[in-house]
């Protein structure tokens, strides 16, 4: 592949980025430069980012992440970005509340405190603008011109406005029958929008050939060539977590799945606030949920298999719509070792939830949040999430770009002429 000789991945290319290292397999433990690759050359095992992480002064480290700006580049000193990353053109993601549900427990018989971090107040209204930042500052660092990736909707959005940020241009690859919500956020930043006939499994097959094509040289395909870098901006969501309970791990947290990269990176981000000190270790545990019309993680859950069987989507939860999931295993093992678990819920169950954190919490949430607070219902009506603890609920998107999941009941209470009689008739008070 043309990505594996490019002159950035020689061992001699000095690139700033942070406190990365160098690339390490998650298989293998092999490590190599920090370049644009993404697959052991060993094993073919995923690559990740191995740190040299701030030690011996977890006070000072926590000072330092206070006193940052108000985004996620507080925590640069634990990212693979370069120290002056927060001057440079970007959208400065991150820091959302993180809000104390007390309407919704009440209403779910949870009696520990409940929160739900609230993703989609982020500027392009998803999570993925987090990791999108640190594709950003990859793609700089190795020269890239050009920002892709293959996406179930919020991505191309993330992608498209990112690059318009920094002045780079962006072509982004979507399935043709994604939400209009969805399609309008990727082209209305004036990047090149290409909607390909297939499933996102097709559209990510398809990049991994663009990408080993001349016709993509130049490209940093941020869940791609990039991944390593791209997967490591879900920490963030880890890190504020904590900061916002006061330097603590949640004791039980649950997370969509799409490709699990997410899941995967908050587990990672939690370690090593551990490792730094910056958090006391204690248990926690981790639950991802997925949508029983795409569920081929929590399928293998159940069954107790160490493999994902790979599914074709069919879930009005599209940016969750992921077949052939890269990190599934991966979430399995975290589910597994922490003693969490992975669910599912039915489409009926998506618009459910997604109407009662709207009417409980003032949180509209997209499909994928419906999802998770779904599960997270179903989970506790089971048992399996206990209700006594301190849970988090993570919501990765807005209700603005999904409308059609709630549209088709959700209108007027009434509608009246302009007088006082009509108003009456329609007997409201
Ligand atoms: C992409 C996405 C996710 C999760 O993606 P992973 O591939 O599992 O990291 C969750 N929610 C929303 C809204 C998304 O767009
Ligand atoms: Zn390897």
């Amino acid at each position: 592949m043309s990505v594996l000789t490019t002159a950035d991945s020689s061992p001699t290319a000095a690139v700033d980025l942070g406190p990365a290292a160098a690339l390490s397999c998650r298989e293998c433990g092999e490590r190599f430069p920090l370049s644009p690759i993404f697959a052991c050359a060993s094993c073919f095992g995923p690559l990740e980012i191995a740190y040299d992480l701030p030690s011996g002064d977890p006070e000072g480290l926590r000072r330092r992440i206070e006193a940052g700006p108000k985004s996620i580049w507080r925590y640069a000193p634990l990212l693979p970005v370069p120290a002056d990353v927060a001057s440079k053109p970007n959208l400065n993601p991150g820091f959302t509340p993180l809000v104390k549900a007390d309407r919704l427990a009440a209403e779910l018989g949870v009696t520990g405190p409940l929160y739900v971090k609230d993703d989609s107040g982020n500027p392009t209204h998803s999570f993925k603008d987090r990791v999108v930042a640190q594709a950003l500052e990859a793609a700089r660092a190795f020269g890239f011109t050009t920002l892709s990736c293959s996406s179930t909707g919020n991505l191309a959005g993330a992608v498209g406005a990112a690059a318009a940020r920094a002045g780079l241009r962006s072509c982004v690859f979507i399935p043709h029958d994604l939400e209009q919500g969805k399609v309008v956020m990727a082209a209305v930043y004036g990047g090149q929008v290409v909607a390909i006939e297939g499933s996102y499994d097709d559209v990510n097959r398809f990049c991994s050939e663009l990408i080993g094509d001349p016709l993509g040289e130049g490209w940093g395909f941020v869940n791609v060539n990039l991944r390593p870098y791209y997967a490591e901006g879900s920490k963030t969501l880890a890190f504020e977590i904590c900061e916002q309970l006061g330097w603590q791990l949640p004791d039980q947290l649950v997370i969509p799945i799409a490709s699990g990269s997410q899941l995967t990176k908050i587990d990672k981000g939690l370690k090593e606030l551990i490792a730094t000190g910056l958090v006391e270790e204690k248990p926690y545990r981790i639950f991802g949920a997925q949508a029983e019309g795409c569920s081929p993680v929590s399928q293998a859950f159940r069954a107790g298999h160490d493999v994902v069987r790979p599914v074709k989507p069919n879930t009005i939860a599209k940016s969750l719509a992921i077949g052939n999931p890269a990190d599934g295993p991966y979430v399995l093992d975290i589910a597994r070792r922490t003693g969490g678990a992975v669910a599912d819920v039915t489409d009926e169950e998506i618009v459910s939830a997604i109407k009662l954190l709207a009417r409980t919490e003032g949180i509209f949430t997209e499909t994928a949040g419906g999802v998770t607070l779904g599960v997270a219902r179903k989970l506790l009506a089971e048992g399996t999430l206990d209700p006594s603890l301190t849970t988090v609920v993570v919501n990765t998107g807005d209700g603005l770009k999904t409308l059609d999941a709630v549209a088709a009941d959700t209108g007027p209470t009434a509608t009246i002429r302009p007088t006082l009689d009509s108003f009456r008739e329609a007997g409201l008070e």
